[in-house]
């Protein structure tokens, strides 16, 4: 109690511990009852050493599987709902019965007991969709994050088994956002106070939180969800409220590499990437982080490492703030699941604001723009967007320029789904005069003809836009023409 006491004076004061470490585990690396025996093993051995909290995701696909039984719940398909609540209850109770069989009795049942009672709490919500007909996004929120309370609970009770303290811990405790559900921020002020709280006050007692990825709530309880793969968000909102030494990303990948290793066969891992270039990846495509995680680091400077779990010796990427010497392009990345949406008025006069109208009204309906391009002689333009979300802004656009469109001032909204984005990042770029031209000229030396270019007003990162037949080609072109699988750390790949 004394000691108690003492913990909690520190953290009314504000003082937090100096060299702790954040450990995310994502759905692979929580995948079975072997891959969370690795994680537990990674943890005890920096826990010997320095105090540690862990993030964890749900077991691989449990995710997609939860928002499946909801979409069935909603067409009121009992058989089908049925079905995956045995996936679900086969898939943690033979997880939990492997890594505990040699555990004692009360560990046993209460990790069996927790595994039942979150699956009725899902099967609860889950027919309460059924009875409604619709998902409310609220509910949504709620029964998804229950994926992530399981691998939690598991990991818990396994690391309590060999010896290391631990609990689990439910985001929603910890991680207070906005009410956007779905796609939640945080507020990191209330959230600093109350992950300090409640996780410093296990770290310093030697036991390890392990807190659930990718949920939490809003200041007054509702549940809320930060984004598909936000438990990296989640992690790096941790770390800054918890002001850790390090943030450690455990993935099945060796780190951030020149670029995707299916397209391209002499891809490099890259030893060091900064933070913005690590955001430019991750948003133009690139699978390695959720593109928020990098945001809540900066300002603190916590660096943050992408590591492999079924190689935990090998290095993985350092995310830094910034290095001394950039040198030109670092990596090429790709995205394919795109449309490229093309405005032209008739009549560049009477389209006064057309392009800031059709901005607001994309923004208004959530819609992202990827690429921007224009051409202020004819008044045209084009943009490109995630290929989910051509309805809405299409809806968008239509409502909010219906006059211009129905009197022919604005010839009809093109949409082109047969396109690819390739997107070329690195904070060497800056300097390094040409480095555009040659890109372009090694694409078109491919007979790949270029529809689009943007450069970031950051100057990091070359949007080029092609035919999505040809966007691989132009992905190893790029690559070829930078040399980019020729960097010093090409011997970490093999
Ligand atoms: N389990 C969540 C998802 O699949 C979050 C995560 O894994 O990062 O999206
Ligand atoms: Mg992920």
């Amino acid at each position: 109690m004394a000691e108690w006491e003492t913990l909690s004076g520190m953290i009314s004061r504000g003082l937090s511990l100096n060299n702790l470490l954040v450990m995310k585990f994502g759905g692979t690396s929580m995948g079975s009852a072997d891959r969370m025996r690795v994680a537990a093993n990674i943890v005890s051995e920096q826990q010997r050493k320095r105090p540690v909290v862990v993030v964890v995701s749900a077991m691989s696909k449990v995710t997609d599987l939860l928002l499946e039984t909801l979409r069935h719940a909603e067409v009121g398909d009992r058989t089908a709902i049925d079905a995956n609540m045995l996936t679900l209850l086969d898939r943690h109770l033979s997880a939990a019965g492997e890594l505990l069989a040699g555990a004692a009795r009360p560990l046993r049942d209460s990790a069996v007991e927790a595994v039942h009672s979150l699956i009725s709490e899902f099967h609860r919500i889950a027919n309460g969709i059924l009875m409604l007909g619709e998902r409310p996004p609220r509910s949504v929120d709620e029964a998804i994050a229950i994926g992530e309370r399981l691998s939690a609970v598991l990991l818990a009770h396994y690391l309590e088994s060999t010896g290391v303290p631990s609990q689990a811990v439910n985001g929603s405790e910890v991680i207070i956002t906005d009410a956007v559900f779905g796609n939640a921020s945080p507020q990191m002020d209330l959230t600093r106070r109350r992950a300090q709280e409640y996780l410093l006050a296990l770290a310093e007692a030697q036991t390890v939180p392990v807190v659930t990825g990718f949920n939490g709530a809003t200041v007054d309880g509702r549940p809320t969800t930060l984004g598909r793969g936000g438990s990296d968000f989640s992690a790096s909102i941790l770390a800054a409220a918890l002001d850790a030494e390090e943030l450690w990303i455990w993935t099945d990948v060796d780190g951030i590499m020149t670029a995707d290793p299916r397209l391209v066969s002499d891809v490099a891992v890259l030893d060091e990437v900064t933070y913005a270039e690590a955001a430019e990846l991750a948003y133009n495509g690139a699978k390695i982080l959720h593109p928020r995680t990098l945001a809540p680091l900066v300002e603190k400077r916590i660096p943050v490492w992408s590591k492999n779990s079924f190689a935990p010796h090998k290095p993985g990427t350092k995310i830094v703030s910034h290095f001394d010497e950039p040198k030109g392009a670092r990596a090429v990345t790709s995205m394919s699941n795109v449309a490229l949406i093309s405005m032209e008025p008739t009549n560049a006069v009477l389209s006064t604001r057309l392009m800031a109208r059709a901005l607001d009204a994309l923004a208004l309906a959530n819609v992202e723009i990827l690429v921007l391009t224009s051409s202020s002689y004819r008044q045209s333009f084009c943009f490109l967007i995630r290929k989910h979300d051509v309805t809405p802004a299409l809806e968008a656009l239509e409502s909010n320029l219906s006059i211009e469109l129905a009197h022919g001032y604005l010839k009809p909204i093109e949409v082109d789904e047969n396109v690819g984005l390739l997107a070329v990042v690195g904070e060497g770029m800056r300097g390094t005069p040409g480095l555009a031209g040659r890109v372009f000229t090694a694409i078109s030396r491919e007979n790949i003809n270029i529809i689009a270019i943007a450069q970031g007003s950051s100057e990091l990162t070359i949007g080029i836009v092609v035919r999505l037949d040809s966007l691989e080609r132009a992905v190893r072109a790029v690559h070829e023409e930078c040399q980019l699988g020729k960097i010093s750390s090409v011997a970490q790949a093999n």
